[in-house]
């Protein structure tokens, strides 16, 4: 079975996931814009018995999302960068960074979400979903 490992960009918060992911979305909502730091954030969403994380210093963050519920975003404390998050909204999965996993053989997303808040000079490949 495929086994992916994220990590923040310093290394002391890893995080492994087993299998296929169950789905990976993009949100250009404008918490995620500015949580990431760039105009979109991907998600890729595995069950919560699949995903381990480890880390000396994991920091938490929660927040009401842009549709309402609550989000509880976990990140390093060395180095800030968040590598994945729990919506209270699918309590049975966990959100990961796809940028944690620097691979570029991972899926694509098959969403977007929040599009209306999306850039017009960015373009969408034509099979993924698009949510206003
Ligand atoms: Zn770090
Ligand atoms: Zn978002």
């Amino acid at each position: 079975m495929t086994t992916r490992i994220g990590s923040c960009h310093c290394g002391a918060l890893t995080i492994a996931c087993e299998g296929e992911p169950n789905k990976i979305s993009m949100c250009h909502c404008t918490d995620c814009q500015r949580r990431t730091g760039s105009t979109f954030g991907i998600g890729v969403f595995y069950d919560r018995d699949r995903v381990t994380a480890q880390g000396t210093d994991i920091r938490s963050f929660a927040r009401g999302s842009a549709s309402g519920s609550t989000v509880t975003f976990h990140f390093c404390g060395a180095c800030g960068s968040n590598v994945y998050w729990e919506p209270a909204r699918a309590p049975t999965l966990i959100g990961v960074a796809a940028g944690a996993f620097a691979d570029p053989d991972l899926p694509g997303p098959v969403q977007s979400v929040w599009s209306r808040n999306k850039p017009a000079w960015l373009l969408l490949p034509d099979d993924v979903t698009v949510i206003d």
